[in-house]
């Protein structure tokens, strides 16, 4: 399948990788390209989203580079200036910009618990902010939000701040589908489960990468491709009628059972 974001333009935040490989943010924006869209890749670091517009463009797909600190309302207003400038309109925002954190409930402290609403849930804010104008004016378009399974699922017990960050994200799908529908405007969300990206490999060792890889009903180590194809259906004129919901793609682990349930049944009575 090709051009299902022709003629579309997209923004994507935290559009850069924090380390070798593909996060996230990357692959999406890649995706997007690949799809026909005009892809604005802002991240905080200008050469994180250098490599990634270097890949779109070694393909023959247009994209280019804005540096931004998201969390910044201005910076957020100065980035959707660029992309009208650069691109005309502006139909998708992907809002791809997320920290995880390290701090259990004994140990959390202000700044630590502060800084997490700021980067994963106002730079959200204030990017939609920023875009929905343009949107408005180009007649309609998509916002997609990174929450994570962390927001559906007991985690680790460090990542108090970030758990109810991304439960956060899920909330403020809900709110904006709720005030932007009338604009024609749909807004979602995307949980990734346990995908194996540059985020996560800097704090697992390959015991850790297995258990990962197999803790879902599929067996196969999920990536960061596996994210981006779900921003590309939500963005794409195929979700036309999907608003406010929550996309978990995490191999099934939030229907599983831990432990599991009764015997299953013998396979002559399937
Ligand atoms: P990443 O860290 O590789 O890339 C994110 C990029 O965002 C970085 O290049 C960073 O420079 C940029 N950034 C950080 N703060 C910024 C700011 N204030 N302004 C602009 N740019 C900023 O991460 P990724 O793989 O692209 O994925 C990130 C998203 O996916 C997060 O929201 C994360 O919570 C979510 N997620 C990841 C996993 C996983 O296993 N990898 C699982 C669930 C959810």
């Amino acid at each position: 399948m090709a051009d299902r974001l022709k003629g579309k333009v997209a923004v994507v935040t935290g559009a850069g990788s924090r380390g070798p490989g593909v996060g996230n943010g990357k692959a999406a924006a890649v995706l997007m390209a690949r799809e026909g869209a005009k892809v604005l890749c802002v991240d905080l670091h200008d050469e994180r989203a250098q490599e990634t517009v270097d890949l779109i463009k070694s393909e023959g797909f247009e994209a280019s580079v804005f540096g931004a600190d998201v969390t910044r309302q201005e910076s957020c207003r100065s980035m959707a200036s660029a992309a009208v400038e650069r691109y005309g309109r502006i139909d998708i925002l992907q809002n791809n910009v997320g920290i995880p954190s390290r701090q259990t409930l004994a140990d959390i402290t202000e700044d630590e618990w502060d800084e997490h609403f700021v980067v994963n849930v106002r730079s959200m804010v204030m990017a939609a902010q920023s875009v929905v104008p343009h949107m408005i004016a180009a007649g309609g378009g998509a916002i997609i939000n990174l929450s994570s399974i962390a927001a559906v699922r007991a985690y680790p017990a460090t990542s108090t701040a970030y758990t109810v960050s991304k439960s956060a994200a899920m909330g403020l799908t809900v709110a904006l589908a709720g005030q932007l529908g009338q604009h024609r405007i749909r807004v979602n969300a995307v949980a990734p489960g346990q995908v194996f990206t540059p985020l996560v490999a800097e704090r697992l060792d390959e015991e850790g990468r297995q258990r990962r890889a197999t803790s879902g009903l599929i067996k196969d180590e999920g990536n960061a491709w596996d994210i981006g194809w779900a921003s590309v259906f939500l963005a794409s004129d195929e979700a036309r009628w999907i608003t406010g919901q929550t996309l978990l793609v995490d191999a099934g682990i939030s229907v599983t059972i831990p432990g599991g349930g009764i015997a299953t049944l013998p396979p002559q009575r399937l």
